[in-house]
């Protein structure tokens, strides 16, 4: 009587309804099984942060050794310096900018303090995998860059290093961006940095969806060493809130980046964010190696218990060095079934993957889970038609999250 009263009084002044769809999602989203590539799983004490009363304090920060133009912000400005400083110690760098509110502004960032207006870039074409805020239609052409493919052999998930070197030649480009979204394998950096070197070019690593598999070391563990910048998201393999990070070693691109942050590519950083990243980074320096080591163990495992389950995957035997694994879509859309309606299957089995054929392991291994067996026999007869929702809701009964503080 009491709960229809109070749900009349809700309707009448508009209030409650958003909030109510919020917890919908929240029991929604703790019912099913994620193993979406771009997502992972924050600790109860990041979430604090990222909801605390930070959450709607301002900040005006042109650099921020000279601390913060509004009041109220002591405990910001030493949340925001300690921040950087994990962020250098996490990823060895001597420099690091955790004010860019995501990935993609991180990429802007970087793209703006490297290059200028008319210059060239490289960057991985979309269809190899390559972000597509790098293509033609985008970034560069917003910011007046021209942007070329890095050639990349697609079987062996390998960029061409003597096409490549054939294609800097010719084009001539200031910056190579390396780094993709559909993101299996590393790349050989050596031979690379060697050729930005004799084509005096800057060399940059998206590293958007590895940056946790970088911190903990599992791959790419030498990006810092030879690329000139690391940036990416924060909230992919790595245990943020959805922002982004650049580090670096030369201090002057670095001068350049801080400049390119407030009023350029956004204003006031948020915080909250920051905050919820100074925490995953505390839990990434505690944790990282083993949590990284476990994704791609997972990674491997699940690409070869789907294999055996049936289920089409790419890339046997290695099938991953990440936290993605990467169905056949080629294959299935050849019998008329398409990645987006596979994910849609899944999805009605509390399954959740993404529409593109990307499988992610990152947040099931922060939750501790690693029989990969049981994952792929769910997936494979879901697929086959099969309901499994009973059997996928006993399966995150036995979940919690991992690799937090006490
Ligand atoms: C996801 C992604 C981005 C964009 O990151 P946001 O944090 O969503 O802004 C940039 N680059 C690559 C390679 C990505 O995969």
């Amino acid at each position: 009587m009491f709960g229809a009263f109070c749900t009349i009084l809700q309707e009448e002044d508009g209030l409650g309804k958003i909030i109510d769809i919020v917890r919908k999602h929240n029991e929604y989203r703790s019912s099913v099984l994620n193993l979406q590539a771009s997502e992972n799983i924050m600790s109860p004490m990041a979430r604090e942060a990222l909801s605390s009363d930070l959450a709607s304090r301002y900040s005006l920060v042109l650099d921020p050794r000279d601390g913060d133009a509004y009041g109220g912000s002591r405990y910001a400005d030493e949340i925001l310096h300690e921040t950087e400083r994990l962020a250098a110690e996490v990823y060895g760098a001597k420099f690091a900018e955790v004010r860019p509110i995501g990935g993609h502004i991180a990429a802007e960032m970087v793209m703006l303090s490297i290059l200028k207006k008319r210059e060239n870039m490289m960057s991985l074409s979309e269809k190899d995998g390559g972000y597509t805020g790098y293509q033609n239609g985008y970034l560069p052409q917003m910011l007046g860059y021209q942007n070329y493919d890095i050639p990349y052999n697609q079987d062996r998930q390998e960029i061409d290093l003597s096409a490549l070197e054939k294609s800097m030649k010719g084009t001539n480009p200031s910056l190579v961006v390396l780094g993709q979204s559909f993101f299996l394998k590393h790349y050989e950096l050596k031979p690379i940095r060697e050729l930005c070197d004799a084509y005096n070019s800057y060399l940059a690593y998206d590293g958007s969806h590895v940056m946790g598999l970088i911190a903990g070391e599992a791959f790419q563990a030498d990006a810092m060493k030879y690329c000139d910048v690391l940036y990416g998201s924060t909230h992919k393999s790595f245990f943020g809130p959805q922002g982004g990070i650049i580090l670096t070693n030369n201090e002057d691109i670095f001068r350049r980046i801080r400049k390119n942050v407030t009023w350029r590519t956004m204003d006031n950083y948020h915080p909250s964010r920051v905050a919820a990243l100074g925490v995953a980074l505390e839990e990434m320096k505690k944790h990282g190696r083993e949590y990284a080591s476990m994704v791609v163990k997972n990674s491997r495992d699940l690409g070869k218990e789907l294999l055996d389950a049936g289920v089409w995957v790419r890339f046997s035997p290695w099938f991953s060095e990440t936290h993605q694994v990467a169905l056949d879509a080629q294959r299935y859309r050849n019998m008329g079934l398409t990645p987006a309606e596979i994910s849609r299957k899944l999805e009605a089995s509390g399954i959740i993957i993404d529409r593109e054929g990307r499988i992610g392991t990152s947040e099931i291994s922060r939750m501790g889970y690693s029989n990969m067996g049981a994952v792929a026999r769910l997936i494979s007869r879901s697929i086959a038609g099969e309901d499994v929702r009973s059997e996928v809701s006993e399966l995150i009964k036995g979940l919690s999250i991992h690799y937090t503080g006490a």
